[in-house]
C-alpha cells in the first residue's frame, strides 16, 4: 500500500518494532511524572540507535540516516504512536544545521548531536512573541572581544532540562545589520542562564518546557550560527521540517487510537450486543479510519514532494496543510476514542486519556492551527490553489 520501496518498508519496521516494545511502558510513565528509571530510558535510547532510527534527517556523511523525506515521515509516525514522548528516543537533530553549520560547529555540535551525544533546545519564543517570531526582544550586542553578550527571557524551552546546548535567537542590537535576527549556539550550563520558572503542562512527559532567563550570557563569535541577519532563515526552514513531522506523529496517533478504539468496540457488549453494533458508535470508528487515510494521503504525497525537489514555497504551504489537517484529524480522533472506551477513556491508564490530553500542543506549537491557515491562505492567493493542491 503507498507504494512503498522495500527500503521504506524496513525502516517503518524497525521504527515500529520499536515503538511496540515503548508501549508497555506508557502507563508507568504517566504515573511517575512522566519519568522512567534513567537505565530503562538510556536502553531505550540505545535500542533507537542499534535499529538506525535516529538523525534519519542528516546526511550519511555526517554519520546520520541520509533518509528520504518520505522515509523520516514512516519513522516519526510510529514514534506518534507512543503517549508520554517515550519514543522521542528516535532523535532527530536539526536538519538545516549541517548546511550553515562552520567545520567547527559540525564538530563540537552536528557531530556529537548526530551520535546521540549531544541534544539541543530551542529559545525562540518570548512572553509577547510567539506566533510573531518577528516581535521577539532578545538582544544580541557584539563586545569589542569577538564575543557576542546576549539577553532575553525565553517560554516554553522545551528540554531545556536535559538538553545541553540551546538555540537562543535574538535581535542584534548594534553593528550594521542592527535589528535584524541572528541566532547562536548557547552551551549548558552557561554563567547568565537560569531557570526563571518550570510550569506544568497538560501532558506528562520527562521534558520540561521552562521560563529561561538569559542575562548578560558571553558566547564567542564561532557560536554565531551562519551570518548576522540570517535568524528568520533558519526558523522557516525549521518550521517546515517540523511541521511535517508533527503531522506524521498524529498519523500514528491516530493510528494507535483507531486500532484501540476498533478492538474495544468489538469486545465491549452492552445490552447483549458489542457497541461497535450501535450506528452512533460505529460512525465514530468509520470517520476516524476516513479521516485518517486522507492525513496519510496527504503527508505522504508532501513528502514525496519535497523529495522530487519542488518548489520550496509551495513545500512550506503543504507542510502547513499537512501540520493543520493531520493535527486537526488526530484530536477529532482522540475525542472520538474517549467517547467509544467510556467511562475507561477519562482514566489515566488509558491511552485515549494520555492522547486526548497530548495531542491539543500539535494544534499549537511549530505554528497554530490559525497561522497555518494564514499561511496556506496567503500563497493560495499568490500562486492559485492549482499550485499548491
Ligand atoms: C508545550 C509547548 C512547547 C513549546 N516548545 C517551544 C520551544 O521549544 N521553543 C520555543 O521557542 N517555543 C516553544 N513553544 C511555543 C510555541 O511555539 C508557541 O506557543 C506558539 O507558536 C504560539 O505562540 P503563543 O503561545 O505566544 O500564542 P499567540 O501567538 O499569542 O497566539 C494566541 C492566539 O492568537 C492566534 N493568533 C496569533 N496570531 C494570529 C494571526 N496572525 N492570525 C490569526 N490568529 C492568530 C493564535 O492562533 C492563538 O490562537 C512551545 C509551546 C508549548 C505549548
Amino acid at each position: 500500500m503507498y507504494g512503498l520501496t522495500d527500503e521504506d518498508l524496513a525502516i517503518q519496521a524497525r521504527a515500529r518494532a520499536f515503538a511496540d516494545e515503548l508501549i508497555p511502558y506508557e502507563a508507568q510513565a504517566e504515573l511517575a511524572g512522566g519519568e522512567l528509571p534513567a537505565e530503562l530510558t538510556a536502553a531505550h535510547t540505545a535500542r533507537a540507535r542499534e535499529l538506525g532510527i535516529c538523525a534519519t534527517n542528516m546526511p550519511q556523511e555526517l554519520g546520520g540516516g541520509g533518509n528520504t523525506t518520505l522515509q523520516q515521515v514512516l519513522v516519526q509516525e510510529q514514534v506518534g504512536r507512543v503517549t508520554n514522548a517515550l519514543a522521542w528516543a528516535a532523535s532527530t537533530p536539526p536538519s538545516w544545521l549541517p548546511a550553515v553549520a562552520t567545520p567547527d560547529q559540525i564538530e563540537r555540535y552536528v557531530r556529537p548531536a548526530i551520535r546521540g551525544e549531544r541534544e539541543e533546545c530551542y529559545a525562540i519564543t518570548e512572553e509577547d512573541a510567539g506566533s510573531d517570531v518577528a516581535a521577539i526582544q532578545a538582544t544580541a550586542r557584539q563586545k569589542g572581544d569577538g564575543c557576542y553578550l546576549l539577553n532575553g527571557v525565553k517560554w516554553h524551552v522545551t528540554s531545556f532540562n536535559t538538553a545541553d546546548f540551546a538555540f537562543f535567537q535574538a535581535k542584534l542590537d548594534g553593528g550594521p545589520h542592527d535589528g535584524e535576527h541572528a541566532m547562536f549556539f548557547v552551551d549548558l550550563p552557561s554563567p547568565g542562564v537560569s531557570v526563571v520558572r518550570t510550569p506544568a503542562y497538560s501532558h506528562t512527559i520527562s521534558h520540561h518546557h521552562p521560563i529561561v532567563a538569559f542575562t548578560d550570557v558571553q558566547v564567542p563569535a564561532a557560536n554565531l550560527v551562519g551570518a548576522e541577519g540570517d535568524g528568520m532563515t533558519f526558523a522557516y526552514e525549521w518550521f517546515r521540517f517540523e511541521r511535517l513531522m508533527v503531522a506524521a506523529r498524529c498519523l500514528g496517533a491516530a493510528e494507535r487510537l483507531t486500532a484501540e478504539m476498533t478492538a474495544f468496540a468489538a469486545d465491549r457488549r452492552v445490552g447483549g450486543h458489542p457497541i461497535s453494533e450501535f450506528g452512533l458508535v460505529a460512525g465514530m470508528l468509520a470517520d476516524s479510519l476516513t479521516e485518517l487515510f486522507a492525513a496519510r494521503a496527504l503527508a505522504y504525497e508532501t513528502a514525496r514532494g519535497i523529495d522530487r525537489g519542488g518548489d520550496v514555497k509551495v513545500a512550506h504551504a503543504q507542510c502547513s496543510m499537512a501540520k493543520l489537517y493531520c493535527s486537526e484529524m488526530a484530536g477529532r480522533v482522540a475525542d472520538r476514542a474517549v467517547q467509544v472506551f467510556g467511562g475507561r477513556g477519562y482514566m489515566r491508564e488509558n491511552v485515549a486519556e494520555r492522547f486526548y490530553r497530548e495531542l491539543r500542543v500539535e494544534r499549537i506549537w511549530e505554528g497554530t492551527s490559525e497561522v497555518q491557515r494564514a499561511i496556506i491562505a496567503g500563497q493560495m492567493t499568490k500562486r492559485g490553489p492549482g499550485a499548491l493542491a
